[in-house]
C-alpha cells in the first residue's frame, strides 16, 4: 500500500486546518516519542497507530511505534480486565494480577523509555508506567475502551497506575473518570484514505452488489453491525414491516459473528427465523476485514440505519456520514455528538420513529441529500484522522510547554 502523506489530506480537509497541523508540528520538531500497545494488527487501535505514525513523521517528529510482548495467560487476563472495563462482571484472581504485573515487568526490561514523550495505548502495557521514576519522558495513558460502566475491581486496580501519568486521554466525555490527572478528550476519527472509505467507482460498488445477489431497483437501507442484540437487529427488521406496509424497498444487515462469541450466532440465527421468506430483507454474513464490502455497501445505500440499543462511539455512523448518507440512528452513546438532529442525520428513540423516519426521507428525496451534505461536513471538521493528529499534537504541545496558556503560531493565536 502507497504510504500516505500529510500533503494528500489537502484534497479533504480545508488549507487552514492542514496549515495549523505543520504550524503546531513545526514547534514540535525533533519531538521524540513512543507509542506502545499490545498487537501489531487487527482492531481499531493498531489501524489508527499504523495510519497516524507515518503522518507524525512526515510532519518532523520522531515517533516510534512498540509492541509489547505477551503470552496466551497475559491475553485471557487483559480480555478479562476488557470485558470488567465494559461492565461484565468477571472473576479476577490475585494470580491474574500477578501474570499482568509480570508481564508489564519483563516488557520494561526489555525496552528503553529515553523518548521526550511515551504513550502508551490502552490497559495492556499500562504497568510500563513503573518505569516512569528512571527517566525524564511524559507519560500519557490513550485509554480507547468504553469505560463508562466498568466493575469496579477492574478500574480501581487499573486506577493505580494510570494516576500515576501525567495525563490521560479518553475517547468520549461519559467515559471520563474521577482521576487525580488531567483527562484529554479525542474523539476517535476515521481515515478517508482507507479501504473502508476511499472513493469507489461505480463498477466496485456493483461488484459487491453482485457478488451478494442485490438489484438497485429498490431504495436500500442498510445497517452494518456485528450480530449482537444491543444492535439490535430485530428492532431493525420490525423497522422494515412497517416501513414496507406503506413503500417498497428493501434492508440490508450487514455483519459478522466472531468464532469465540456463542452469541453472534445465535443472534444471527434467530433474525435468519424472524426474516425467513422476506426476500427484501437481505441478511449477509460478512468475513472480518471486509473493508471494501462495507464501503461499497455504505455507498450503495440510499439510507443508513444504526438502530443500536447501546452504542459505543458508533463508527459506522461516522463512516456512513462520511459517504454523504442520510443516518437515521438512535440516539445512544457516542452517536449524538455525530448527529445534530435534522441537521447532520435524524436520531430516533423506537422502532416506530425509526421507520417513520426512513418513511419521510424516502418520500423527501431534497431532505435526504442535505442531510448528507451536512453530515459529510460535519465528519470532515471533528471525526477525521487529522483532526486526531491535530489535537494529538496540542496535547504534546501542552506537555512540552507546561503552564503555557496560549499558543502562538506563526501569525495565528490557538487558545
Ligand atoms: N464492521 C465491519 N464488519 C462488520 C461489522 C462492523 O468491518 O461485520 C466495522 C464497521 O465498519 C466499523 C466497526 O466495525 O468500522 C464497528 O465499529 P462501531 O463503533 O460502529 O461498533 P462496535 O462494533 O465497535 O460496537
Amino acid at each position: 500500500m502507497k504510504e500516505i502523506k500529510i500533503q494528500d489530506y489537502n484534497t479533504v480537509i480545508r488549507p487552514q486546518n492542514l496549515e495549523e497541523i505543520r504550524l503546531l508540528a513545526r514547534e514540535l520538531e525533533g519531538t521524540t516519542i513512543k507509542m506502545v500497545n499490545s498487537t501489531a494488527e487487527g482492531g481499531g487501535v493498531a489501524e489508527m497507530l499504523h495510519r497516524v505514525i507515518p503522518l507524525f513523521n512526515d510532519l518532523g517528529l520522531k515517533v516510534k511505534w512498540e509492541v509489547i510482548k505477551g503470552t496466551n495467560k497475559f491475553f485471557n487476563v487483559t480480555k478479562a480486565f476488557h470485558n470488567g472495563l465494559h461492565g461484565t462482571k468477571v472473576n479476577i484472581t490475585q494470580q491474574m494480577l500477578e501474570t499482568f504485573r509480570e508481564v508489564n515487568r519483563k516488557n520494561a526490561l526489555e525496552m528503553n523509555f529515553d523518548e521526550d514523550i511515551i504513550v502508551i495505548h490502552d490497559p495492556q502495557p499500562a504497568g510500563l508506567i513503573e518505569e516512569k521514576a528512571k527517566h525524564k519522558a511524559k507519560w500519557v495513558w490513550r485509554c480507547h475502551v468504553d469505560t463508562s460502566n466498568p466493575i469496579s475491581q477492574v478500574w480501581n486496580f487499573l486506577t493505580n497506575y494510570v494516576e500515576r501519568y501525567d495525563v490521560s486521554i479518553f475517547s468520549a466525555p461519559s467515559f471520563a473518570k474521577e482521576l487525580k490527572i488531567p483527562q484529554y478528550m479525542i474523539y476517535p476519527a476515521i481515515d478517508p484514505f482507507a479501504e473502508k472509505n476511499r472513493e469507489l467507482t461505480q463498477g466496485e460498488i456493483e461488484s459487491v452488489l453482485t457478488k451478494f445477489k442485490i438489484k438497485t431497483d429498490k431504495p436500500i437501507i442498510t445497517q452494518i453491525s456485528r450480530f449482537d442484540y444491543l444492535k439490535d437487529p430485530i428492532g431493525v427488521f420490525e423497522a422494515f414491516k412497517l416501513v414496507r406496509k406503506h413503500t417498497d424497498c428493501q434492508f440490508i444487515y450487514a455483519g459478522g459473528t466472531a468464532s469465540d462469541d456463542p452469541e453472534g450466532s445465535q443472534v444471527l440465527a434467530e433474525l435468519q427465523d424472524r426474516a425467513s421468506g422476506e426476500k427484501d430483507f437481505h441478511i449477509l454474513l460478512i468475513p472480518p476485514f471486509s473493508d471494501f464490502e462495507v464501503n461499497a455497501l455504505q455507498r450503495a445505500s440510499t439510507i443508513v440505519v444504526q438502530k443500536s440499543l447501546r452504542e459505543g462511539f458508533g463508527l459506522t455512523v461516522t463512516e456512513a456520514l462520511w459517504k454523504s448518507k442520510p443516518v437515521i440512528a438512535t440516539a445512544v452513546g457516542g452517536i449524538p455528538i455525530q448527529i445534530i438532529n435534522n441537521f447532520t442525520g435524524i436520531l430516533v428513540h423506537s422502532i416506530e420513529g425509526t421507520a417513520y423516519q426512513i418513511r419521510y426521507l424516502l418520500n423527501n428525496p431534497e431532505v435526504a441529500k442535505q442531510l448528507g451534505r451536512f453530515g459529510k461536513e460535519h465528519v470532515r471538521e471533528k471525526f477525521l484522522l487529522t483532526r486526531n493528529l491535530r489535537n494529538y499534537l496540542l496535547l504534546f504541545f501542552s506537555l512540552r510547554h507546561p503552564g503555557q496558556e496560549l499558543i502562538e503560531l506563526g501569525q495565528r493565536l490557538c487558545k
